[in-house]
């Protein structure tokens, strides 16, 4: 929008919108991203090998014009956010597949909430109309809910019928983003100057060497140009659409794959041409450190709810951010509930950007990044990817297994109040390689500690796959070798035995907590 304002009216022309799928697994995404890509009425390049590249446009006829649309190839909205983490904003539209046999699943408001997160407006693909059982009138009643309320019913969105399967739908589904992107988006940009745009996908290719997929957001990209993509630089060597078919240029919101960079850029990267191919190199170094210290900075900025609380005091807050995973809806839905009640000043908001069920993930840790938001794991944990992200995005994760504690750490912080006196902490994380059995102490788990100490007298629960199977457990038995021990450290095995509770398996992570007194400030 900054460069609209920049360029004047005259040198901007009209540019396809860029359209992300989105949806829940197995919805139909893919096969609905395969049935637009072959309902393509322009160019009719029958006997093209159409190629994955990570993006394609597609051409349909809309008010008896024909207009192109470009479709990223990659559903998800796991790359979307992902690419949005790096500073990518490349959707214009995204097209939320929901089946209308299953309804909306954990994952539909996953999607949903993520589009929303980025201000960028829905369609919905109500799919697998062919089904018995397709109740697409219950999705729009469902949806409704999440603040998508079709047109037939008043609201703003465009809701479509289609059959990926039977190629129903398809047209008035494209009509569907056209008409949207023409209603409420301004999708211009300027094709006569040096492009700039986004890597979508790349990777390394035997004979070709790096083979990345470019987007261009403004500006013409010519096979010859220098360019700067992330850190990789180089020279553009050839070019290559969708079906395979060399071109020389590319105009906005058209990808293209690009031969020729000095290595491999990651998704989401901004590539910009550059004058002169010997400065690419340094552009790309000094790209190298700006980037690393924006992160660094950006990590450094990130909000802890212990800084917030203090911020709140000293009257520099607008709003806290929230995302909320949980084990089983019932308690996400009462807690959220429960938080959207507590009463504060007019001058914070508390703002729950996701909720969901099941392990926290990667893409619950990049949303909390764009949107510096805490993360509440209510009886469930970060998996592995997760948890790295979120130490090194230096993300708040809070785990709480009674919603009234939940609530009241952020109903105390949210009125700037002083802590309870104690809180629980995590004294220690163990990974179960083994599992014994023990006439005298039932089944004894063989761990190795993955991180703190574990201490006799902690209190323990088991994880499995993120979510907390069992609490409250009092260590009965701590061991190394044959002896009693008081306590273990990290990378040390052990045996651990909790008593009564039998339900142990390989691959299960037993957490200790302790309570201690919480520091005053
Ligand atoms: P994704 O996980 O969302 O990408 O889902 P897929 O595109 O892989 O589709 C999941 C399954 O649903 C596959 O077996 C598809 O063939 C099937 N499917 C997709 N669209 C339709 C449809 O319109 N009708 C029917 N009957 N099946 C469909």
């Amino acid at each position: 929008e900054s460069e609209l304002e920049e360029e004047g009216d005259d040198v901007l022309q009209a540019r396809p919108p860029v359209v992300t799928v989105m949806g829940h697994v197995d919805h139909g995404k893919t096969r609905l991203l395969d049935a637009i890509r072959k309902a393509d009425v322009g160019g009719g390049e029958a006997g093209g090998i159409t190629q994955h590249i990570g993006a394609y446009q597609v051409h349909t006829e809309h008010e008896g014009l024909e207009r192109a649309l470009t479709f990223i190839d990659t559903p998800g909205h796991e790359a979307f956010t992902a690419m949005r983490a790096r500073g990518a904003q490349v959707t214009d539209i995204a097209i939320l597949v929901v089946a209308a046999d299953d309804g909306i699943m954990p994952q539909t408001i996953e999607a949903l909430n993520h589009a929303q997160s980025a201000n960028v407006p829905i369609v919905v693909a109500v799919n697998k109309i062919d089904k018995e059982g397709a109740n697409p009138e219950k999705v729009r009643q469902q949806l409704t809910e999440f603040g998508l309320v079709s047109e037939e019913w008043g609201g703003d969105v465009m809701f479509v019928d289609v059959s990926a399967k039977n190629n129903v739908g398809i047209s008035e589904l494209l009509e569907a983003v056209l008409l949207t992107a023409d209603a409420g988006l301004d999708l211009r940009a300027n094709p006569d100057k040096d492009a700039r745009g986004v890597a979508i996908e790349a990777k390394l290719d035997k004979g070709r060497g790096s083979v990345a997929t470019v987007l261009i957001q403004s500006g013409t990209l010519r096979v010859g140009d220098a360019i700067v993509a992330g850190t990789a630089y180089g020279r553009v060597r050839a070019m290559h659409d969708e079906n395979g078919d060399s071109v020389l240029e590319a105009l906005p919101s058209r990808p293209v794959q690009v031969q020729g960079l000095s290595s491999v850029p990651r998704a989401g990267d901004n590539f910009i041409v550059v004058p002169e191919d010997r400065t690419a190199r340094q552009i790309a170094e000094k790209r190298e450190a700006a980037e690393r210290n924006a992160q660094l900075a950006k990590a450094r900025k990130r909000i802890s709810l212990e800084e917030f609380t203090k911020a709140l005091a000293d009257g520099k807050v607008e709003s806290l951010n929230l995302i909320i995973k949980g084990d089983v809806s019932g308690a996400v839905e009462a807690l959220e509930e429960s938080l959207m009640k507590i009463e504060v000043d007019d001058s914070v908001q508390l703002r729950i950007l996701h909720r969901g069920v099941g392990a926290i993930t990667e893409s619950d840790v990049d949303l909390a990044t764009i949107d510096n938001a805490i993360v509440i794991g209510f009886n469930v944990r970060p998996d592995v990817k997760a948890r790295e992200r979120a130490a090194r995005e230096g993300i708040d994760i809070r785990f709480y297994n009674v919603i009234y504690n939940a609530l009241d750490d952020i109903e105390a912080s949210l009125k700037g109040m002083l802590k309870p006196e104690y809180e629980e902490v995590r004294s220690g994380v163990a990974e179960v390689r083994e599992v014994f059995r023990s006439s005298k102490f039932g089944n004894i788990a063989g761990v190795i500690v993955r991180s703190g100490t574990i201490t006799r007298n902690a209190k323990a629960r088991v994880i499995r796959e993120g979510v907390v199977v069992a609490d409250g457990l009092a260590i009965e038995s701590l061991r190394r070798f044959k002896d009693d021990v008081t306590e273990v450290k990290t990378d040390f095995e052990a045996g651990i035995g909790l008593g009564k509770h039998n339900d142990i398996q390989i691959g299960d992570e037993i957490e200790t907590t302790e309570m201690v007194e919480k520091p005053r400030d």
